[in-house]
């Protein structure tokens, strides 16, 4: 009796002292995430998406860096699911789109601008507004930028609105990460979308029987979206992805991502249009 109460408690302190530790790391990580936030330590990288017949850029995707004081260049696996948890993804999303926003502008040849959007940002009711605002900030024309959305925030009513009226002011809209969620075909058939970003996993499958991928590039072109493969990392690849009809693509192998300072005049000047 004792001793199994005795065995119990330990059990129990040793949890928590455990939750504990994890519950004080949480409330340390959203405070220097908030920190970073207000501080500008969040950096923005930009992935070419090109042409795979021209072999030109068509586009850039912004993608999110944090350059910690201590911990070096942190990559979005890293602090996103925080950011997330604690609600911070919505300023931060804020700052990643007028950031990428302001950085397109200058790029010669005028490629299009790609920005993920959290669910949690199409959920706020001044989304649409925020966004106008930036492209108005920065002097940059609603056509060059495209939003790109999850399989997750095409659920919501509210969202599906904001979608919609986001289209209206002449952005595109893209789903990403595209055979990875749920929701698929009838969502797809609902929302007015112009981009389908398929995820990296089917187009590992390219030069493989590649079933599912067929599957999704002809339910994509049936529905007059624009292809692109994500995460292309061989020739062989791209080859087999251009002869199924994808006309864009992305991948280490045209491009890792790179800090706008690294993007030439040459890599952004010779643009094809979305
Ligand atoms: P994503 O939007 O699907 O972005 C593509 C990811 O695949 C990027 O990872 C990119 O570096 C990586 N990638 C591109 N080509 C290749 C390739 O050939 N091989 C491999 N192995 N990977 C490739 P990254 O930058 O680590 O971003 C991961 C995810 O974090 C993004 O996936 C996106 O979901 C999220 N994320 C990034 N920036 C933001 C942001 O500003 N806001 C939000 N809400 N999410 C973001
Ligand atoms: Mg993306
Ligand atoms: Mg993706
Ligand atoms: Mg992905």
């Amino acid at each position: 009796m004792y001793a199994a109460k005795g065995a119990g408690t330990n059990r129990f302190a040793v949890y928590t002292a455990d939750m504990h530790v994890h519950a004080l790391a949480r409330l340390d990580g959203r405070e220097q995430l908030e920190r970073a936030i207000e501080k500008e330590e969040l950096v923005l990288h930009y992935q070419p998406i090109v042409d795979l017949d021209l072999g030109r850029v068509a586009g850039f995707e912004a993608l999110v860096r944090w350059q910690h004081p201590t911990r070096g260049l942190l990559g979005p696996g890293e602090f996103i699911p925080l950011a997330e948890e604690t609600g911070l993804i919505v300023p931060l999303g804020r700052w990643v789109l007028r950031e990428a926003c302001r950085t397109a502008t200058a790029w010669a040849g005028a490629p299009y601008l790609s920005v993920n959007v959290a669910s949690a940002q199409l959920e706020q009711e001044g989304f649409v507004e925020e966004v106008a605002c930036a492209l108005r900030d920065a002097s940059l024309v609603s056509s060059r930028l495209v939003l790109e959305v999850t399989e997750s925030s095409l659920v919501g009513e509210d969202s599906a609105e904001r979608l919609q009226a986001l289209r209206k002011l002449g952005i595109r809209l893209a789903i990403d990460d595209f055979g990875t969620g749920y929701s698929s075909l009838s969502y797809l058939r609902r929302f007015p979308m112009d981009v389908l970003k398929i995820d990296r996993s089917f187009t590992q499958e390219a030069c493989e029987d590649g079933a599912l991928l067929q599957a999704i590039v002809a339910m994509g072109e049936s529905l007059g979206l624009v292809l692109v493969p994500e995460g292309i990392e061989s020739e062989e690849q791209a080859d087999e992805l251009r002869a199924l009809g994808c006309r864009l693509g992305q991948g280490f192998l045209f491009g890792r991502p790179v800090p706008a300072s690294e993007l030439t005049g040459v890599a952004t000047r010779s643009a094809v249009s979305l």
